[in-house]
């Protein structure tokens, strides 16, 4: 098969223009075509007059040799890669050594448990929050009624972070084994639509997420594995031997139950703050990494639109439109966009009482009013929380007790109108656009919310960002705040064999870990850590 890349067709094209695009490209004959399938579709709206499709389409011939040969000089016409996943271990059918454990169950964990699964060492997964289903209540909770549960919300429980999200599937990490791909397909088998694999930039959206989960729990059950929620690991049990080499023995839970253990792959989120504590008291080297702080900024999803697409605005194929911005200050400081939900919601993203974290989702229609997107500025350990490698979660709590004081203490979030927030005056009223975040917003000054070198950048950064797409520095558009999780402000640094530095059997893996960033690249992360695991217990098995 051949893979013909960067054919591009304008939005309006007839279907099949495409396969006469090929015939062009290649000097074919349609009778040399035997047929065809896209592999990706992208969109290119640098000219809003001209916006065009790129297409990647595989290609089968009935005489492949000597079309590749002619074509050779065309870099756009090659060999379709080989992207379908090989195994790198398989456990015996007798396999009668350790279960590997996996704590968490987000992206990260879910994808490490259902590899070591399919792999056949049978699993334990655990996961402090909730099934699916009775988390997404518990979360609403908090959005409809202002009640918190610190274990079960849109941190904590089944699915992890990116349960109720904008179910964004791209990442920008290297990845030579086409490891997405396999997470890709995995989704599709869970029930994700099919045309995730080949859309350059798929999405999900929140509600199919939930069934995915599910699904895939039931595929990882049926392969031996097993599930424990409400299983929070409250401290570890490590041994030291006379070198003075330490290895990962056992987990304790808050439900007092111990648990001896081999390899576990640790996996819990940017949120598991306790955790990180934990893991500092037991010795586990763990180092600052830098994150990003801001706010949520909302525009009407219209606004956007015509940005970007001018004219095609509202065109089925093109969807809502997303954007990604980015300035660097004269305070030195770089503002970007960050997980931009076009058509979706600001949601309350908190998991710890008298704290308020911003975060956004969407529906796969992405059809909500407004289009949001963190606005954040990167802080980094050296210059900002110097001296402990957990200080970055301390500057994360201040400024979210910050912003739950100025949103009136009942998990409301503090919002601002633009023109205010450049203005340096609190917001008094809205203006044309309406905020999403639920439970509600308390209009203030977000100034008193955000360390003073950030504010100043944002200020900064809102009008050049209104240069690049009209209307962005618009003084009715809302910001709310805090947006504080946008990665782990930590790294539990592991080495070459995917161990902890200091303590070999555990895993670090995921964004808690700060190996990924987003849904894709954490479970690109837990296959990775899964086949080190997988290896390890089998050489294990072989040195008995
Ligand atoms: P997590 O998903 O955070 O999972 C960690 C799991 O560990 C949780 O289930 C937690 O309950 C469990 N856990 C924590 N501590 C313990 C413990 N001590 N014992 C047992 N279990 C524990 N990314 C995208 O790519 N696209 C998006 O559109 C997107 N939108 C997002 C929207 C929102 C609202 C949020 C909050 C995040 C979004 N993200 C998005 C980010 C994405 O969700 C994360 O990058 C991803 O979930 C990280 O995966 P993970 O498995 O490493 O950790």
């Amino acid at each position: 098969m051949l893979r013909i890349t960067e054919l591009k067709l304008p939005i309006h094209h007839p279907e099949e223009a495409l396969a006469t695009a090929i015939r062009d490209r290649l000097r074919i004959t349609p009778r040399d075509l035997v047929r065809y399938t896209i592999a990706r579709r992208a969109h290119d709206a640098r000219d809003k007059m001209d916006i065009q499709f790129v297409y990647s389409v595989d290609v089968t011939l009935r005489n492949e040799a000597p079309v590749l040969a002619r074509c050779r000089r065309d870099r756009h016409v090659n060999p379709t890669p080989d992207t379908g996943y090989r195994f790198v271990a398989k456990a015996p059918a007798d396999y009668a050594g350790p279960r590997p454990v996996v704590v968490g169950a987000g992206p990260c964990g879910l994808f490490a448990g259902l590899m070591l699964a399919q792999m056949g060492f049978r699993p334990i997964i655990l996961d402090r929050g909730k099934v699916v289903r009775e988390r997404t209540k518990d979360t609403w909770g908090l959005w409809r009624r202002s009640e918190l549960n610190p274990e079960s919300n849109v941190q904590f429980g089944e699915g992890g972070a990116g349960t109720f999200s904008d179910g964004k599937l791209w990442s920008q990490i290297k990845d030579p084994r086409h490891l997405g791909r396999k997470v890709l397909t995995e989704f599709v088998k869970a029930g994700a639509p099919p045309e995730i694999l080949t859309e350059a930039h798929p999405h999900i959206g929140t509600f199919r997420l939930v069934t995915m989960v599910e699904s895939m729990r039931a595929t990882v059950e049926a392969l031996g594995g097993e599930y424990r929620f409400g299983h929070r690991v409250e401290d570890i049990d490590v041994e030291t031997a006379a070198d003075g080499s330490r290895r990962l023995r056992g987990l304790r839970f808050q439900t007092g139950e111990a648990m001896a253990v081999g390899p576990v792959v640790l996996a819990v989120g940017h949120s598991a703050r306790d955790t990180f504590h934990m893991l500092h008291d037991r010795g586990v080297f763990l180092e600052a990494k830098p994150f990003s702080i801001g706010v949520r900024i909302e525009h009407p999803q219209s606004w956007i639109d015509r940005a970007r697409f001018g004219p095609c605005a509202g065109h089925p194929d093109l969807g809502a439109a997303a954007y990604s911005l980015s300035h660097h200050c004269a305070n030195e400081r770089t503002v970007y966009s960050f997980c931009m939900c076009p058509g979706g919601t600001v949601v309350a993203a908190t998991s710890e009482p008298g704290r308020v974290a911003t975060n956004g989702m969407s529906q796969y229609s992405r059809n909500e009013r407004n289009a949001n997107s963190g606005i954040v500025v990167g802080i980094d350990p050296d210059r900002d929380y110097p001296g402990h490698p957990l200080a970055g979660i301390a500057l994360q709590r201040h400024w979210e007790e910050r912003a739950y004081v100025a949103g009136g203490g009942d998990y409301s979030a503090p919002a601002q109108k633009l023109g205010d927030f450049l203005a340096g005056r609190p917001s008094t009223a809205l203006g044309s656009v309406i905020p999403s975040y639920r439970p509600g917003v308390k209009l203030t000054d977000l100034a008193e919310c955000l360390p003073e070198f950030v504010v100043t950048a944002m200020r900064e950064a809102l009008v050049a960002f209104g240069r690049e797409i009209p209307g962005y520095d618009h003084p009715d558009a809302v910001l709310t705040g805090v947006e504080t999780r946008t990665s782990s402000p930590l790294r539990i640094t592991r080495g070459e064999d995917f161990q902890s530095l200091n303590t070999a059997g555990l895993y670090p893996a995921g964004e808690g870990a700060g190996y990924a960033g987003g849904i894709l690249s954490a479970a690109v992360d837990g296959i990775k850590v899964a086949e080190a695991v997988a290896r390890d217990l089998l050489a294990m098995g072989q040195a008995k």
